[in-house]
């Protein structure tokens, strides 16, 4: 497709987003600073993206009127929710030019076709297996101890299970309803780590430096992004990975890639999101170019530059839990927080407060490691 966004000004040229929630926000900034106007689509009236957007279409995902309308009013789409129907962006990639395509999110969407589309790109996933039916069951008992992951829809943790016996296996994929599942071994981790690319429709690509990873029960709980927060040899292959696996997909747009290190220092790859990443909101005050101007930039045809990393960084996710103490309701101590320089509070708009709902997170940026981790002390002590 030829893109015109890139070659009117950003005054009069429309980005719209497929999904609401913080990401979408967080991209409906980045854009808007640039001069774009923002279209979102999301079936909830009040999202987080809808809130900082011009114009939100109230529609289900899967609604083609919808579709029809957010097509009529954007001259770039993209999505920021992965579970987006890949009809959807096929449809809409029909009338507009379309970034991630449709096959790389519905590969992302699909643990099996992920797992396939890792192992084509000659990067190894920890040991697994397909469980689709009763036979596949009793030959994935091999693998125990595993990980029981629905193959499709499944974020924070959500869709898995912990499985010891044969026995807890059946009975997990039971109480999944006997969908489509991957088991996985379950690995002795000695680090997380994620690496974000950005490639444009010309097939360049740039990437920030892997950031190691911490989470807690399933969800992202901490990002550290500074020199030596991934051993440098490590961070070098898995920079090389994620560029094969971005170019394996004919990726456009933003693609983080999480991976697993383990006791050994050997590395596999765990799974990847079509879209910015929750590990890469850092670069936003980390970096010269955050997550979600690339995301502009390869939506809208413009020139990906390769973005310099100015200061170490540390991101905290605040959770619903943040606003609970004792069971009891607290409003989280944002001016004490907010007294340390160097430390941005993002909060995502979202009212209704829930544990395990991630409703924001902190940055930290300073001049020095040792500086950001006294800091890092001080607002964890504060949350
Ligand atoms: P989600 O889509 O919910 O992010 P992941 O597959 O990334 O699902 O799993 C969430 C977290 O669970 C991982 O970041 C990791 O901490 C842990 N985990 C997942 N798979 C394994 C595994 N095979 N071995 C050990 N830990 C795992
Ligand atoms: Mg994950």
């Amino acid at each position: 497709t030829v893109r015109s966004a890139a070659d009117t000004d950003s005054l009069h040229t429309t980005l719209g987003v497929l999904g609401g929630g913080q990401l979408g926000r967080m991209l409906v900034h980045a854009a808007q600073r640039m001069g774009y106007a923002t279209v979102v689509l999301d079936p909830a009236p009040d999202s987080p993206a809808g809130q900082a957007s011009h114009n939100q279409i109230v529609a289900a995902y899967d609604d083609q009127t919808g579709w029809d309308q957010l097509a009529e009013a954007c001259d770039g789409l993209t999505t920021e929710f992965e579970n987006v129907p890949a009809a959807a962006l096929e449809y809409l990639a029909a009338r507009k030019p379309v970034s991630p395509p449709a096959q790389a999110v519905a590969k992302a969407q699909d643990r099996i076709e992920e797992k396939r589309h890792f192992t084509a790109c000659g990067v190894r996933c920890a040991p697994w297996l397909a469980v689709q039916t009763e036979a596949d069951l009793e030959a994935a008992a091999a693998l125990l101890p595993g990980i029981l992951k629905t193959a499709r829809m499944g974020y924070d943790g959500k869709g898995q299970a912990v499985c010891h016996t044969a026995d807890e296996l059946r009975q997990a994929w039971s109480n999944m309803g006997r969908v489509a599942c991957v088991l996985e071994q379950k690995l002795a981790l000695a680090l997380e780590c994620s690496v974000i690319v950005a490639r444009g429709a010309d097939g360049h690509i740039v990437n920030f430096q892997p950031q190691r990873n911490v989470h807690h029960g399933g969800i992202l709980a901490t990002t550290y992004a500074f020199e030596g927060a991934v051993p440098v040899a490590l961070s070098d292959a898995l920079v090389e990975a994620t560029r094969r696996i971005a170019e394996g997909l004919e990726y456009v747009g933003v693609l983080c890639v999480e991976y697993f290190v383990l006791q050994d220092g050997s590395w596999v790859v765990n799974e990847m999101a079509p879209r910015p990443h929750n590990s890469g909101h850092y670069t936003i005050d980390a970096c010269e170019h955050s997550q979600f101007d690339l995301q502009v930039r390869t939506t809208m045809n413009l020139p990906l530059v390769q973005p310099r990393h100015h200061s170490p960084s540390i991101m905290l996710n605040l959770l619903g839990d943040a606003w609970y103490r004792h069971g009891e309701r607290i409003i989280p101590p944002w001016e004490a927080i907010q007294q340390l320089p160097g430390v941005q509070l993002h909060l995502y708009g979202k009212q209704d407060v829930k544990p395990g709902r991630k409703m924001g997170h902190v940055t930290l940026t300073a001049a020095t490691v040792d500086e950001l981790q006294d800091k890092a002390a001080r607002v964890a002590g504060l949350l």
